[in-house]
């Protein structure tokens, strides 16, 4: 490891990816492992999705395309802005990147440099502090807890801001807690940057279509558009089209901003996959029924787990406004012994022991800043989230 480069001693590798490579391990030697690890809808992608990439190929959109994407795409994408945020991008405020995963790579490197602060409402998706980390930058965590809904108030944001925050990360719904900024607490936010124009936010919006009812998505930009200029929207196909594989996300900010990060990826990545740009079109002017009707198949999956969970003692859940995550407290139950008498002493030994005794994987808070927690995704089917309950109950009923 003295043959590598220093930067890679300032950060590590994603959790979420590490809890599912266990998980994929115990399987491999033959256990009967149910995995709700990873932030991946089970569904496939549509048809109509599949097919224009089909043809897209056929038709030999084979070749490189725009680094910033194909003007087709960049339209798409300009127009899904307009259309579903009311927000109005021209062709050099968006670009296409290799998932959203990319787009806020590239927003971060380009934007953060040695000693830069990053406010990090917390907890977050594992890779936004180690993305800050890899720039140089330092991620300033604030703390939410259960009694904001897990949500940043513009008093801690107040709080946490210094001459040196460059940029804040906000995420609506939220990876891991589901939890979701309404326009008021958007709008509160937003008023503590008044005097801050050097701060750029970037809201990443990729779970905007996993949104449950009494809940309405809203993104900072449109509710301020005084802000606009310094907020770079994230969103991507992924999560919305069951497209994880496809790897398609955009962005839309300030041109300078974008004309950056598309300078970066020029020496990077240079454009998105151009099979899957096409098909990506065909997702966003292909309406969202699809989209729809699997949000309410995740609704439908929340509220069965909800009741299970909160039936089970010693577990705190709180049924999330978005996302597919569930976010559960584990709190009373550290402390308490496995049969053999082995003290479960923290959140890890938790999760360990009920992968190795119950073969149910799942992923601790720890990775996205917060203990003692597990997520646990429900983008599985039924059968699996039946069984994972039962194994669940089980372990929990081994503890005394
Ligand atoms: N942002 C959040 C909060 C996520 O949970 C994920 C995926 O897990 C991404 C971004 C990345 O999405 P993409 O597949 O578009 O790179």
């Amino acid at each position: 490891t003295d043959r590598l480069a220093p930067r890679m001693a300032r950060f590590s590798a994603s959790p979420t990816v590490a809890a599912t490579a266990r998980a994929n391990a115990a399987r491999a030697a033959g256990r009967p492992v149910i995995s709700l690890t990873t932030g991946e809808p089970d569904f496939d992608t549509p048809e109509p999705i599949v097919e224009a990439a089909i043809q897209a190929m056929r038709d030999g959109q084979t070749r490189y395309t725009a680094v910033d994407g194909t003007p087709r795409l960049k339209q798409a994408v300009i127009d899904k802005f307009a259309r579903e945020n009311g927000l109005s991008y021209g062709m050099d405020q968006v670009m296409v990147s290799t998932g959203a995963k990319q787009v806020i790579f590239n927003a971060i490197l380009a934007l953060i440099g040695a000693g830069d602060e990053v406010i990090c409402p917390t907890p977050c998706w594992v890779s936004y502090p180690d993305m800050v980390k890899l720039a140089g930058g330092t991620p300033v965590e604030i703390t939410c807890g259960p009694e904001t809904g897990f949500k940043p108030t513009a008093q801690a944001l107040a709080a946490a801001l210094t001459p040196k925050t460059r940029a804040i990360m906000l995420n609506s719904p939220s990876n891991p807690t589901g939890a979701v900024l309404s326009a008021d607490e958007l709008r509160a936010l937003g008023g503590v940057l008044k005097d801050r124009p050097d701060v750029i936010v970037i809201c990443d919006d990729i779970y905007e279509h996993l949104t449950y009812p009494g809940t309405a998505f809203a993104t900072l930009a449109a509710v301020c558009p005084e802000l606009k200029d310094q907020v770079l929207t994230v969103n991507g196909v992924s999560k919305a089209y069951a497209m994880t594989g496809w790897r398609i996300g955009y962005g839309g900010g300030p041109a300078w901003l974008i004309r950056a990060m598309r300078v970066l990826q020029s020496q990077s990545t240079t454009n998105a996959c151009s099979v899957a740009q096409a098909a990506a079109v065909a997702a966003l002017d292909g309406g969202l029924g699809t989209v729809h009707a699997r949000r309410d198949a995740f609704l439908a999956r929340r509220d069965r787990l909800v009741a299970c969970l909160a039936a089970m003692p010693g577990l705190q859940v709180r049924a999330p406004e978005g996302a597919f995550y569930l976010w559960v407290g584990i709190g009373d139950r550290i402390g308490t012994r496995l049969p053999d008498g082995t003290r479960i002493a923290d959140e890890a030994a938790f999760v360990d022991a009920l992968l190795d005794r119950h073969d149910l994987a799942v992923v601790g808070g720890a990775g996205f800043g917060a203990s003692p927690y597990m997520r646990m995704t429900f983008a599985a089917s039924d059968a699996e989230l039946d069984a994972a309950m039962d194994r669940l109950s089980d372990f929990l009923a081994s503890l005394t």
